[in-house]
């Protein structure tokens, strides 16, 4: 069966192309009979990015998917934490958290070593290619690299 599409058009005039209602053409966002919903769905929609932006910039977060980012956010945690009164439960927090910044830095400390690791295993495949005698074993050459760089 073929998949059917919104018969209406979108504010910048391409094909709606959202799932229709049961027994009519149109989206949610373009039924005549679910406009007053959908309209409060916008209003609520621009709410939340309102607000999501003035916490951005208040707290200076700007998301989750760097090293960084997840420190930041961390940092902002820990520190509207400490500003409470002091309960078990909020312990229970700061550790947690403390726990959570430990892992974002073993993580960040793993991706660091085996990129120098990639870099280096790079370098010794040329050196190889240009080697007239043998070397030592891969392993004696890795953990000796690490010794000295890591
Ligand atoms: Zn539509």
């Amino acid at each position: 069966m073929a998949s059917r599409t919104c018969s209406a058009r979108t504010a910048a005039g391409e094909p709606c192309r959202a799932t229709p209602r049961r027994d009519v053409p149109f989206c949610f966002a373009h039924d005549p009979d679910s406009a007053p919903e959908a309209a409060e769905a916008r209003r609520l929609g621009g709410l939340r990015r309102r607000k999501e932006t003035t916490l951005a910039i208040a707290y200076e977060v700007t998301g989750i998917r760097t090293n960084e980012e997840l420190e930041r956010l961390l940092t902002v945690a820990a520190m509207e934490t400490l500003a409470l009164d002091n309960t078990p439960a909020r312990s229970r927090v700061l550790t947690e958290i403390v726990r959570t910044a430990l892992k974002v830095r073993e993580s960040a400390q793993l991706e660091e070593r085996i990129a120098a690791l990639e870099a280096w295993a790079r370098r010794a495949e040329i050196e190889d290619s240009q080697r007239t005698r043998p070397r030592r074993s891969l392993f004696e050459d890795a953990t000796k690299f690490e010794e000295e760089n890591l």
